[in-house]
């Protein structure tokens, strides 16, 4: 099967091709910024969006964005706590929750043209089918149906070809949500409970509370290995929940994943479509959020003229090269340098030291050169190998053994 020809008008102005985070973000970016645009979205699964809890600090997303971006947001909170040996802080910067569920209802009813936001004809999704990037200008959909259009958006998420070619530490999550008898006794969000014994390396628990009665509680671990220890999890969140008094809390839904934190940029794929999201590298290497790239992403895409897109991504892109490089060095520092059970040290003197506005802008990958220096300049020399820091420099090093 040959690519259709170019000479008759495309299929579509832009063809989105993977419907996770970045993919449903920019159709929504797309339809508020270039109404008059036709999208096709495909996603291979059978439902756009997965089974995710993206959070985010409000402060990651620009004003710009807010028209489109704020009727996604599930729940919002003023701020969130951390808790360390030695270190409880309330950090006073709005936090907020897009779920999967809250993000797949608001984009089918862009396509489908319900409440108001209808543009029928003008986003067209299809889900439960491949599909293959043949050019930068046209897909071929379930093997079959190829479909031209002015850009192909590569919103695929994590590939082989994502891989880092000088290795990657690992995000692991095991979440469950659970609905609770009486009333959850925090409002706000504690980000890190980093509480538990920190012998399996650097593992904390994540408590977000959807509602009065609602609340999600995730195990995470920072790890060498991409394994998660789903008993070591289970006990954790069972503590936990005994300790809010909701011991028989019930079970409504579980999440879990696994995030590479890689040491090195992925290999750049010349000539291939344009890329978001993790496909593209548009996510915090160091946070394992999306979110802050994952919109800047879309804004750049909807407000580009469509024959500046690439130019307008290629420059945000290398404006944002060092502090890229900077947030995998970062991970290179935590997984090769400092003891598994000396990693925790890490993130509560990063809590402990910085002030909010360097939080903010650490997370929202905005982060200054003196912002950089501030986050690395005096990690604790207990928890730090100093020879091999000097040495990774040089040459990437091995983990560090237990
Ligand atoms: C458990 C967990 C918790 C996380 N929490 C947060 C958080 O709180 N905040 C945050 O910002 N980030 C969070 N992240 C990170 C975030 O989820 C991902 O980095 C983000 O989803 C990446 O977005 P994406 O659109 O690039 O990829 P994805 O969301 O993975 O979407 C890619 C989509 O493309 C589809 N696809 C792939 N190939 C094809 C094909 N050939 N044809 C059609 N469709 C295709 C896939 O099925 C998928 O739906 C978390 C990650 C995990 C694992």
């Amino acid at each position: 099967m040959t690519p259709p020809s170019m000479s008759a008008a495309p299929d579509f102005d832009y063809c989105i091709v993977g419907g996770g985070l970045q993919g449903c973000l920019l159709a929504h970016a797309l339809a508020w910024h270039r109404p008059e645009a036709t999208v096709l979205l495909v996603e291979r699964a059978a439902e756009l969006c997965g089974n995710h809890t993206w959070s985010f600090h409000e402060t990651d997303v620009a004003e710009g964005a807010r028209s489109w971006f704020d009727p996604l947001v599930s729940c919002r909170w003023p701020g969130y706590r951390v808790r360390f040996p030695g270190l409880t802080r309330r950090v006073s910067l709005p936090y907020a929750t897009i779920t999967s569920d809250r993000l797949r209802e608001a984009t089918l009813s862009l396509a489908g043209g319900v409440e108001g936001t209808a543009r029928p004809g003008r986003l067209v999704i299809r889900t439960g089918e491949t599909c293959e990037i043949l050019s930068p200008t046209a897909v071929r959909v379930g093997g079959t149906a190829d479909i031209s259009c002015r850009e192909v958006l590569d919103c695929r998420g994590r590939t082989a070809q994502t891989a880092s070619p000088g290795g990657a530490g690992y995000q692991t999550f095991i979440g469950h949500e659970y609905e609770t008898a009486g009333r959850w006794p925090a409002a706000e969000p504690t980000v890190m409970d980093v509480r538990a014994d920190q012998a399996a390396g650097f593992e904390f628990l994540y408590e977000l509370p959807l509602g009065p009665d609602r609340v999600l509680l995730e195990y995470t671990r920072f790890h060498e290995e991409p394994a998660c220890d789903e008993s070591r999890a289970d006990d954790l969140i069972a503590t936990r929940l005994a300790e809010a008094g909701a011991p028989s809390a019930k079970l409504i839904r579980t999440e879990t994943g696994c995030l590479p934190m890689p040491y090195a940029a992925a290999a750049s794929r010349a000539g291939s479509s344009l890329a978001g999201g993790y496909a593209g590298g548009w996510y915090h290497a160091a946070t394992g959020y999306s979110m802050p790239l994952a919109v800047r992403f879309a804004e750049l895409v909807a407000r580009a003229r469509p024959d500046q897109v690439a130019a307008a991504i290629a420059g945000a892109a290398a404006e944002d090269r060092l502090r890229r490089g900077f947030a995998r060095f970062l991970n290179r520092l935590l997984f090769c340098l400092v003891r598994p059970t000396d990693r925790w040290k890490i993130f509560q003197r990063f809590y402990r030291v910085l002030p909010e506005e360097r939080i903010a802008r650490f997370y929202a990958h905005r982060f200054t050169f003196t912002d950089a220096a501030r986050i690395v300049i005096g990690w604790p020399p207990s928890g730090l190998a100093p020879i091999r820091f000097a040495r990774s420099f040089v040459s990437l090093p091995g983990p560090v053994a237990t």
